[in-house]
């Protein structure tokens, strides 16, 4: 049996690491923290289960791309699972003085458009048809065996081109933008395939995990573990060794070799660079990575306020207050605790490291800056759900904390930003110059949980031939 290492056991680590299990590699997954899941996970305060890198799920529904890789590795009914869009909207997105419920379901939506937006009926047959080509070519995951990896009737263009060629109003074009504004890619540069292909996903259906994200971390490592490949956590990878060009195995801070001839860094690729001995790549290439411009990061606050003045609300809040800065919305969930008499309030928005690097030792400036931070996300919170009494802190997270907890640089919440500027220097990122070194992770294709699974898909398929994983996925 061929082994395989795989280093970092986030959704691209474990979707990469149980695709190839079921392939028929061994499969051994390498853990720099203690616990599996990076990003996904939740961590406990207060006996809460906060949640990180997991607020929300698309295309979970029978048949839906998620879903199918949920069925492949025969865990959907050990995933507790909460539908959104039933009777409420999925998100309430709050534009300024402008008001849209984001419904479930693409006829569902359009109708919402049209109510919304009556005079705009020209540019909305323009997006319902951008919407529908773009689900139709995720639907039935086609698309990650096309040679050519973008939609083509979706091609090249931004999303601020599109809105400018559609004449999309500035609240159209906010309501249509929300679904990306989280992956952290300006207008400008955003290609417009990523924008309908986020919102299709969204809108196909949309599920809260019951048991939270430390649940679906535990249950995937499990499932692989289960499968025969083996999960080592709390030993940093600190070398890839190579010879002659080619992957010979990792090196992890404990002194711990393990020899193989294809190893998969799921971590991101800068880190990675880091890995390599001298030499292992040509200067084209590092520069190449090395330049490439990543994603923002993020603050979050953790508090809970009681059941009674605010019971939790079953959709999010996306916020942006005017005057109008795609990189100003605020996310918040009040997810309802029945058996704790609260409910936990998040409150998400973009940060910079650059504004809190010098906090790294993380002594009492960090602490105040964090308790300054938490003070104006609560006003915030308070702006949108109105005053909370008896609210209480459970904690906050920084870019800091992001880079800690998975080393990624800066911060950065999605890794690689995927842009059209970006467009060639971002693209195959699976494939690296070593001969059996490849990357899975958030930044080789699209980022959220959806986006890291497909980018695995993509690298196992490099690794293990596509015959295999089709045919684990379920696709003809
Ligand atoms: C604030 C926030 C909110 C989000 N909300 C959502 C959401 O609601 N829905 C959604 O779909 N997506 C969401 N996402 C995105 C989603 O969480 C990520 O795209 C996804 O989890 C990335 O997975 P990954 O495997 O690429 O990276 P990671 O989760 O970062 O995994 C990399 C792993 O590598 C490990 N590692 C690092 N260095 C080493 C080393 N030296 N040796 C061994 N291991 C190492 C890390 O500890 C980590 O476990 C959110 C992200 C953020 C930041």
């Amino acid at each position: 049996m061929s082994e395989v290492v795989i280093i970092g056991s986030g959704a691209g680590g474990l979707t990469c690491g149980l695709l190839l299990a079921s392939s028929g590699y061994s499969v051994t997954v390498i853990e720099k923290n203690r616990k599996p899941g990076g990003m996904m996970r939740s961590y406990r305060r207060g006996g809460f289960d906060c949640p990180v890198g997991i607020h929300y799920l698309g295309a979970l529904d029978e048949g839906q791309p998620l879903r199918r890789f949920f069925d492949a590795f025969d865990i959907t009914r050990r995933i507790p699972l909460e539908r959104m869009g039933v009777s409420d909207p999925i998100d309430r997105y709050r534009i300024g003085e402008h008001t849209f419920d984001l419904p479930s379901g693409i006829d569902r939506f359009e109708r919402a458009l049209a109510d919304a937006f009556p005079s705009e009926e020209s540019a909305r047959a323009g997006i319902m048809a951008d919407l529908r080509c773009a689900w139709a070519h995720m639907e039935n995951l086609g698309f990650l065996f096309d040679t050519d990896r973008d939609l083509p009737p979706l091609k090249s263009h931004s999303v601020a081109e599109e809105f400018a060629s559609l004449r999309c109003s500035s609240n159209l074009a906010h309501t249509l933008a929300t679904s990306t504004a989280w992956f952290g890619v300006p207008w400008k540069s955003c290609p417009v395939s990523f924008l309908y292909m986020t919102l299709a996903s969204y809108l196909s259906s949309s599920w809260r995990l019951t048991a939270g994200g430390a649940h679906l971390a535990d249950v995937l490592s499990e499932r692989l573990q289960e499968l025969g490949g083996k999960l080592v956590c709390g030993d940093p990878v600190v070398s890839i060794g190579v010879d002659g060009g080619a992957v010979t195995g990792v090196r992890c801070e404990s002194g711990r070799e393990l020899r193989a001839p294809v190893v998969v860094s799921t971590v991101h690729p800068q880190r990675m660079l880091d890995w390599l001995p001298g030499g292992a790549v040509k200067p084209s290439y590092s520069n190449r990575i090395r330049r490439l411009e990543n994603t923002g990061s993020a603050v979050c606050l953790q508090a809970l306020v009681p059941a009674g003045t605010h019971a939790g609300l079953p959709y999010n809040i996306m916020h942006w207050p005017a005057p109008f800065d795609e990189r100003g919305i605020r996310f918040l969930q009040l997810h309802p605790e029945p058996a704790r008499d609260s409910s936990l309030l998040t409150v998400l928005k973009y940060a910079w490291w650059s504004d809190w690097e010098r906090f790294g030792a993380r002594g009492p400036q960090y602490t105040e800056a964090k308790d300054r931070m938490a003070e104006e996300l609560v006003a915030e919170a308070e702006a949108v759900l109105g005053a909370l009494p008896g609210l209480r802190i459970l904690d906050l997270y920084t870019p800091v904390s992001i880079s800690d907890w998975v080393g990624s640089p800066q911060g950065s919440a999605y890794g690689v930003m995927r842009s059209v500027g970006q467009r060639f220097q971002a693209a195959l990122l699976n494939r690296t110059p070593v001969k059996g070194l490849f990357c899975a992770g958030q930044s080789v294709l699209a980022p959220g949980i959806l986006g890291t699974a497909l980018g695995a898909a993509q690298t196992a398929m490099f690794v293990a031939g596509s015959e295999p994983v089709a045919r684990i996925l379920g696709i003809p």
